[in-house]
């Protein structure tokens, strides 16, 4: 349930994105005005300037700061004044709009949940089971997901016949599997998850959505140059919602960089080297902690004594605790951090406006002084 409502709330700013009204839009065009996108003509060298995107960015458009100081106090008969922006004010509409939709999705998705919750409660149907077999039914998810991120020639159609065989091959071996055990597939709960058949439908399920996300899109894709590998990122590039532009959370990194209105590739890269560096090092140590030291103790130990058994128990709860402290403590500390920033930030403008404020008060005084007889002072 957790799950659907984050989707929810995360999926807002793509949702913006992709159901936009403005339909016979392609990836190229701009959301807001429906013209083509400035990056893109300049990669593209295309001569149509008269079409081209104007757009101002949305953190520099005096209308929508205006708009925003308008709607901040208290509305009119407890309605806020309507938005002035020409550029991006059907969109806040839109936005506003949606973000109403989003939230009656969160009720509606808890309030259906429950009967399901009760269905799966009064069947009687075995939780480990099903955490068992499902790993068969989402394991050949993971493929097309890590694909779709990490190389640019796969496609929509390689990555959905990939995510349909993985489904098939996996459930099919681990009822084959299944079938050889003493009672067959009429034992049907206990044999689908014996060691082999889920050994067997989780390998064949994983390979088989590997293999066929990587070979039908090798067949249908059309990426012939670098030109075309860059244009095909760009598009992941451009998934942003224009109101808030992921520009705007890198900006203090990306200061003292030269770009309009997106950083190029080689900007990002060179900024997040060390970021990237440690996400590859981080994810290649746990890795092979996890998949190939940790196994290989525990294959050391096929039958465990009391005390090994009492220490590899009390391990993973240490584990267990250390991680629960980190997943509690880390984003609480990260949020006072942030809000420490802010607080200094704004301290320091308060602390300038006041200088400002002094030396005016103080010129003010000055020209007072020059003008006035001392009997004023
Ligand atoms: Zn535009
Ligand atoms: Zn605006």
């Amino acid at each position: 349930m957790s799950k659907c409502s984050c989707l929810l709330v995360h999926g807002e700013n793509t949702i913006a994105y992709l159901t936009k009204d403005r339909r016979g839009l392609t990836e190229l065009d701009c959301v807001l005005c429906g013209k083509k996108k400035k990056d893109i003509i300049r990669k593209k060298q295309t001569n149509q300037s008269r079409n081209r995107c104007e757009c101002p960015d949305v953190s520099c458009c005096q209308p929508c700061i205006d708009d925003m100081k308008a709607r901040h106090g208290k509305g009119h008969n407890g309605t806020k004044p309507p938005y002035t922006c020409k550029t991006h004010g059907q969109y806040r509409e839109y936005q506003d709009s949606l973000i109403g939709f989003k939230d009656w999705c969160i009720v509606m998705v808890t309030i259906s949940i429950i009967p399901l919750g009760l269905v799966v409660f009064e069947t009687g149907i075995d939780l480990n089971w099903i955490f068992y077999s499902g790993a068969i039914v989402t394991i050949p998810c993971f493929p097309p997901v890590i694909l779709s991120i990490i190389w640019v020639k796969a496609t929509g159609k390689g990555l959905m016949s990939g995510g349909a065989a993985g489904l098939v091959c996996g459930v099919t071996a681990t009822l084959v599997t299944a079938s050889f055990y003493e009672g067959g597939l009429s034992n049907f709960l206990l044999n689908t998850v014996q060691n082999y058949a889920i050994l067997a439908g989780t390998c064949s399920s994983f390979g088989a959505s590997l293999l066929c996300c990587i070979v039908v899109s090798l067949f249908t894709h059309d990426i012939k140059t670098v030109d075309d590998e860059n244009f095909e990122w760009q598009k992941m590039y451009d998934i942003e919602n224009p109101l808030n532009p992921w520009e705007l959370n890198y900006r203090e990194e990306l200061k003292g960089l030269e770009y309009e209105g997106k950083p190029t590739f080689e900007q990002m890269a060179e900024t997040f080297r060390k970021a990237k560096l440690t996400a590859y090092i981080g994810g290649a140590i746990c890795i092979v902690a996890f998949a190939v030291v940790i196994p290989g103790i525990m294959a050391m130990f096929p039958k465990m004594d009391l005390t090994q058994f009492s220490f590899w128990i009390w391990g993973t709860q240490i584990f267990a605790v250390i991680m629960a402290v980190i997943v509690i403590v880390a984003p609480m500390a990260e949020e006072i951090h942030k809000i420490m920033k802010e607080y200094r930030k704004s301290a320091h403008k308060m602390n300038v406006g006041y200088g400002q404020m002094n030396v005016i008060n103080a010129e003010h005084a000055d020209q007072e002084d020059g003008k006035t007889p001392v009997t004023n002072v």
